[in-house]
């Protein structure tokens, strides 16, 4: 593509119409952090920024200022994410990952690295006949990636590798502790009992052992269950719960 100006690359997390022709939208960009800019006239059927514009697209830029709103001259797209749109339950998984990405990525730094994790987990859904797993192994290593990784071997209160067996885990620090130190923990923690085989698939994504995941006879009910632990774990970093987390 060729243009005039400034050029950025990323996944569009949101649109907003403004006017009666422009969008105004923000980008999660791979170098430049999360931006927003203005789509003068795309709304128009004769825009050739039109089709382009939309969330969860990946595009390449032109744009014009280096003001907070800069307009953009050209807009292409890399990938629409096809597959993932035309089906609802994988379109609402995948709003739900860009809404958790945006609010753990940097403002105004490169996110090139996790930008990618990103694309390639929406990519995976597709693929994958578990795609709640998909988002499960994301949202863990996310919370790794930025320092609030859990603490699945060891005891939160003594470091002594915990037995496997049935051990209680708690929200308010992220980890689990051990039989004999049960007692140590503050009244106010939220704690709840996971099950060895619960712990097994935690134990397997820390391992980054994932096919061994997929080849695991994983009921549902033990994947909510795992699923629930984790948001709730990501909305006591974050201090919000996800909007687009309550639809899943
Ligand atoms: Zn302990």
């Amino acid at each position: 593509m060729k243009g005039k100006g400034n050029y950025t690359r990323g996944l569009i997390s949101r649109c907003t119409n403004y006017k009666d022709s422009d969008i105004i939208f923000t980008l999660l960009s791979e170098n430049d952090g999360i931006q927003n800019f203005i789509a003068r006239g795309a709304k128009k059927p004769t825009s050739k920024l039109s089709g382009h514009i939309e969330p969860i697209n990946f595009v390449e830029i032109y744009y014009t200022s280096k003001s907070d709103l800069p307009a953009v001259s050209q807009v292409q797209s890399i990938n629409s994410f096809m597959k993932i749109k035309s089906k609802y339950n994988l379109l609402i998984r995948s709003q739900y990952l860009v809404e958790l990405s945006e609010k753990f990525f940097s403002d105004d730094a490169n996110n090139n690295s996790q930008l990618k994790i990103l694309t390639e987990t929406i990519d995976q859904l597709s693929k994958t006949e578990h795609p709640d797993l998909v988002i499960m192994v994301y949202e863990f290593e996310l919370l790794k990636s930025y320092g609030f990784g859990l603490r699945i071997f060891e005891c939160l209160n003594c470091s002594k590798s915990l037995k496997k067996s049935s051990n209680y885990f708690s929200y308010t620090n992220g980890g689990f502790y051990c039989e004999s130190c049960l007692g140590n923990t503050h009244s106010n923690e939220e704690l709840v009992k996971f099950s060895i085989e619960d712990q097994i698939i935690f134990r397997s994504i820390e391992r980054k052992k994932y096919d061994e995941i997929l080849s695991l006879d994983i009921n549902d009910l033990s994947i909510k269950k795992l699923s629930e632990m984790l948001k709730k774990s990501i909305s006591n970093v974050l201090g919000v719960q996800l909007k687009t987390s309550r639809f899943l």
